[in-house]
């Protein structure tokens, strides 16, 4: 076996994207399952699918990319928008993407003409969280512009809150895509059929039955990777959450002071370190660093050890009151959040297994 490795349970994270899809169904709203946390890894796309999303998306074209190499058929959309640069890509490997500037949209049009191709458009609407989107007030006259362009077919329009500003769903932010949506719907005689209300945070709304009822889909990936949804700091009813487990191997084990001996100058991201001096402590390292991962999301799975830092390579583990007994070569594991996920994934010095 090699180390570091992530294990991902299968299983669990089926079970997950099925309560989620549940729990969606019965409010009219189509889950589309968010596959960037885990690099689009084929084995969890396909469990994903099979907990029954019925649409796929990924914020990374080379994720879209593989995902049709490996025969995907469900339709897949680009949610990050896209880079004037990958716009040929983004024609030929996804089914749609989400957008938020004309010049782009313009480009998508010209490249789906040229190569005989139809492509989706879900107009991003900033109703308050500060990331992507156009402001309300602009969404009409952008419609319109929209609509006259060859080869695009405008789906709908949608939001994302609380991944940059903070800002959480509510029924006021939410309700500003509805009234959007039906504006349109009067100005253009048209139908918006797809209304993109969220992700993860969105779900609390779903469940407390106060989601305005026109919102038909939602962007999921933590609820069904990780079960939780950090925005709101809680877990997801009805999910797991050891889905995803990190193990490491340690490489030495010492009783040494608490407290770094010497002038202290800044450590090697430039911080100057301040430590407490709590006495002579069991320390393990573990072959594992900052280069892997973000380690305040990792979080050690028995409770008596603690993570006292980190270097590019190693991890520091306080294992004074470890109930197992901790020597070289010894197996740690742990939890961890979305964004650790992210980077523990995208490592290449990490392997992935799925159990
Ligand atoms: C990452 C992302 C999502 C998924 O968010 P989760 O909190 O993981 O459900 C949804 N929409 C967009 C635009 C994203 O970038």
């Amino acid at each position: 076996m090699t180390y570091p490795r992530v294990e991902i349970n299968l299983s669990l994270i089926k079970k997950n994207a099925m309560n989620i899809v549940e729990l969606c169904y019965k409010y009219g709203i189509e889950v589309m399952g968010i596959t960037k946390g885990v690099c689009a890894l084929e084995p969890v796309v396909q469990t994903m699918i099979e907990g029954g999303v019925k649409k796929l998306g990924d914020s990374r074209i080379k994720n879209i990319v593989k995902l049709k190499s490996f025969g995907v058929n469900l339709p897949v959309y680009l949610i990050r928008i896209p880079m004037p640069s990958e716009i040929n890509d983004v024609v030929n490997f996804a089914d749609g993407s989400f957008n938020s500037e004309f010049e782009v949209i313009k480009l998508i049009s010209q490249k789906a003409v040229e190569n005989g191709k139809v492509h989706k458009i879900i107009l991003m609407v900033d109703v308050g969280d500060l990331r992507e989107g156009v402001m309300p007030e602009d969404v009409k006259d952008l419609v319109g512009k929209i609509l006259e362009l060859p080869g695009i077919e405008f789906e709908g329009i949608g939001t994302n809150v609380g991944c940059y500003g903070g800002v959480l769903p509510s029924i006021e932010n939410t309700s500003i895509l509805v009234e959007i949506a039906e504006e349109l719907e009067k100005f253009y005689g048209i139908r918006v059929k797809t209304i993109s209300g969220g992700n993860t945070a969105t779900l609390k709304m779903v469940e407390e039955g106060v989601l305005p009822r026109r919102i038909n889909q939602l962007r999921i990936g933590e609820a069904i990777l990780l079960g939780t949804d950090s925005t709101n700091f809680r877990k997801i009813p009805n999910t797991y959450q050891n889905t995803v487990i990190l193990k490491a191997q340690v490489i030495e084990v010492k009783t040494k002071p608490s407290k770094p001996i010497g002038e202290i100058g800044r450590d090697a991201f430039g911080n100057i370190p301040v430590f407490e001096d709590k006495g002579p402590m069991k320390r393990a390292i573990v072959a594992l660093g900052k280069q892997d991962c973000r380690i305040e999301g990792l979080i050690p799975d028995e409770d008596h050890i603690n993570i006292l830092g980190a270097s590019s390579d190693h991890l520091i583990l306080d294992v004074t009151n470890s109930l197992k007994e901790i020597r070289v070569g010894s197996i740690i594991d742990f939890k961890m959040n979305y964004g650790t996920m992210l980077g523990l994934i995208t490592s290449p010095y990490v392997e992935k297994i799925v159990v």
